[in-house]
């Protein structure tokens, strides 16, 4: 039996009838951006995140460099963010010119927020948290470092939809949460979407104004800002999908749990969970020392798997200039060395997860075969 790393078509045809009546609709209504659909989601998904307001972007990228533009963070600036993430973070602080100063991770993949307060110079303007893999921060430590510093508090929960830390939802706890609705992640649409969750008045106006060329008033333009804007197609899409948010969320602790519960293999870690916080599991992540070969063995048995990410940014090609040497973040690269993401998606079966399972109790890398 044949298991991918991941199939989004399983929620689609269960709710088949009600995205294609809503595609059609948008479709008819003869209005396509800014419209009725990015407005009740922009409501909804504020209410469910907790926050006062929510403001629907292009993407995931544009939330986490817009972030940064408005709150004034740039050139000579500095912004503590985890080492072990994807690109994107870092280019939010890079494309504005401010340095980005990594911090190694903790045994969740968070950031680890001991190792946050003797990174802070004078220089540092904000700290850049990332949920990754579904696995929360940890919230309450980070909030009173930045509170303490005064610094600025931006979360990247582009892999944490509906994830809480103690009870409260991440996208919450900060100045700005800035989430992707790329169609893999947690709440996807069918193409590419972001947005924002913020509590103040002055953050939403800003938001709405830079993600429409800067103006409040079109053709009056205030400052310079860019075209991102979630449209009416991906609005609609991700309102018909956020009420399914929780029981996606359900199905993926169901995967994780039989996971967890059923692979037994001495040279394969399990992902621990934070005891205050509940994941939403955008991935399951396993670690070992063998993982390429891990990987191929997966493979050759119809197994997907992917590498969530085999460079750290510092060490990629794009990063060169930040001249931040190979050796001096060494859990980060370790990790990117052996980390590995399981199949897991909305509606797998017991066979499929069997399968994963018996394959990898099975498994026994080349070294350690008698
Ligand atoms: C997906 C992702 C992003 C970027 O989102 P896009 O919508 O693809 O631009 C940023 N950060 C993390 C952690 C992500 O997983």
């Amino acid at each position: 039996m044949k298991v991918p790393a991941n199939n989004l078509l399983r929620h689609y045809e269960e709710h088949q009838d009600e995205y294609e009546k809503k595609a059609l609709e948008i479709m008819r209504s003869g209005n396509y951006v800014l419209g009725n659909e990015v407005e009740t989601f922009e409501q909804d998904f504020a209410k469910y995140i907790g926050t006062k307001y929510c403001v629907g972007l292009g993407n995931g990228l544009d939330a986490l460099w817009l972030s940064f533009r408005i709150l004034g963070v740039g050139p000579g600036d500095e912004v503590i963010v985890q080492a072990n993430t994807y690109i994107a973070s870092v280019m939010g602080i890079t494309i504005n010119g401010a340095t980005p100063v990594f911090v190694e991770p903790d045994e969740y993949h968070s950031i680890d927020a001991d190792k946050i307060e003797e990174k802070i110079t004078a220089k540092t303007k904000a700290v850049l948290v990332v949920h990754l893999y579904g696995e929360c921060c940890e919230m309450d430590k980070i909030v009173d470092i930045t509170r303490k510093h005064n610094l600025y508090l931006v979360e990247d929960c582009a892999q944490s939809h509906g994830a809480t830390f103690k009870g409260q939802a991440t996208g919450s706890f900060g100045d700005i949460g800035c989430f992707s609705f790329y169609p893999s992640k947690n709440l996807g649409a069918f193409g590419d979407g972001g947005g924002v969750t913020v509590n103040t008045e002055a953050l939403y106006k800003a938001f709405r104004m830079y993600r429409f060329y800067g103006s409040e008033k079109r053709y009056y333009n205030k400052v310079v800002g860019t075209n991102s804007r979630l449209d009416e197609f991906q609005a609609g899409m991700l309102n018909v999908k956020l009420k399914y948010l929780d029981a996606l969320n359900e199905d993926r602790r169901r995967v994780c749990n039989t996971y967890l519960a059923g692979i037994k293999n001495p040279v394969i870690q399990l992902p621990k969970c934070r005891k205050d916080s509940k994941a939403v599991w955008h991935q399951f992540v396993v670690m070992t020392p063998y993982r390429d070969e891990f990987k191929d063995y997966l493979e050759e048995q119809g197994i997907g798997s992917i590498i969530h990410y085999p460079i750290p940014p510092h060490l990629s090609e794009a990063y060169a200039y930040l001249n931040v040497k190979k050796g001096s973040l060494p859990i980060t690269e370790r990790v990117a060395n052996e980390v590995l993401s399981l199949p897991l998606f909305y509606g797998m079966t017991q066979a499929e997860m069997d399968t994963v399972i018996d394959a990898i109790n099975a498994f026994v890398p080349k070294a350690l075969e008698q």
